[in-house]
């Protein structure tokens, strides 16, 4: 057993120069009981408007409290799920608890955008488009409330089946952002190719904003580029309250970052969202 754990640890390192511990690739085994037992949750961090000086949205992000381990990256467990096959238990319990949030959030009565991330691995796959509007219907919420992020990456194994199933998802109602924007391999291929609404800026860029002038360069022609396309822009990784005003001076849409709020379980996003933090946030 240890000597197989070895080999494939061997041949991992080969192709993705990565090794991984054997409790970590065993994780996906534990995934359904992870979400039955509680230890998986999904947390949501703010988006700020700089429109409209509010929070108006939040991405959600997948959490898992192993029993031994503790905290658990989601690249770590997404990148296992998504080499045994079971990426699709988690994206559509995503999906899901997403919705949930989604209308208590929107209940309240302000309009609330809600983010969730599509896997690579998902993208493409035959039953994306039906299982999506099967649950919306289901769940009785207006698509445009939900934006789907997805990471360029060359990971995507059938790219065609890709952008056909994004294109249904958009003229079903879907919001599309294009995450990470600037890291991956086709930018640019991307923006041609993808009807998208919404690009988010990656933070490397955002977190160097303030020191370097090329970044500073590269993010004020992406907005450009952004606008000039009829898309909005997001910038993550937003941590300090210089790098907030400076976007927001160069014309970025939306802002996230723990200097918003980090992301949280939904009881606390939810009572930070109620008590109207943001007004406080506003002054800067
Ligand atoms: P991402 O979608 O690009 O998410 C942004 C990451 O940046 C999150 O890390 C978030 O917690 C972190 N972040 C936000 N603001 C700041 C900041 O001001 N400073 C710093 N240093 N970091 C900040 P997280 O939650 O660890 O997620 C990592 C990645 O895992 C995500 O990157 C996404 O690709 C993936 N992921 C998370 N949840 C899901 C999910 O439900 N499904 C899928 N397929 N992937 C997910
Ligand atoms: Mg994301
Ligand atoms: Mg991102
Ligand atoms: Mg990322």
């Amino acid at each position: 057993n240890e000597a197989l754990a070895n080999g494939r640890s061997i041949e991992l390192f080969e192709s993705q120069r990565l090794v991984e511990a054997p409790w970590e690739l065993s994780l996906h085994a534990r995934i359904e009981e992870g979400l039955r037992n509680g230890e998986i949750w999904l947390a949501f961090q703010p988006q700020w408007d700089f429109l409209e000086g509010r929070v108006s949205g939040a991405e959600a992000l997948i959490r898992w409290n192993h029993p031994t381990r503790g905290p658990i990256a989601p690249d770590a467990f997404i990148l296992q799920a998504e080499r045994a096959g079971r990426i699709d238990t988690l994206t559509y319990w995503v999906l899901e608890e997403a919705i949930s949030a989604a209308l208590a959030l929107n209940a309240l009565g302000p309009r609330f955008q809600m983010s969730i991330n599509l896997s690579a691995q998902m993208v493409d796959k035959a039953d994306l488009v039906t299982n999506f509007a099967e649950i919306v219907r289901r769940r009785r919420i207006e698509p445009s409330l939900l934006t789907i992020e997805v990471t360029e990456t060359s990971s995507v194994r059938n790219r065609p089946a890709a952008c056909h199933n994004l294109t249904k998802l958009r003229e079903m109602g879907f919001r599309l952002s294009i995450d990470d924007f600037g890291t991956g391999e086709a930018s640019l291929a991307y923006l041609a190719d993808l009807p998208s609404d919404e690009l988010k800026l990656d933070r490397r860029f955002v977190s160097r904003l303030l020191d370097s002038e090329r970044d500073r360069a590269i993010i004020t022609s992406t907005i450009g580029l952004a606008h000039a396309l009829r898309q909005s822009v997001v910038a993550e990784g937003i941590e300090d309250a210089a790098t907030f005003a400076m976007l927001r001076d160069l014309g970025c849409d939306h802002a996230q970052g723990y200097y918003l709020g980090r992301p949280q379980p939904f009881a606390v996003f939810l009572s930070d969202y109620e008590q109207g933090r943001r007004r406080a946030i506003s002054d800067v």
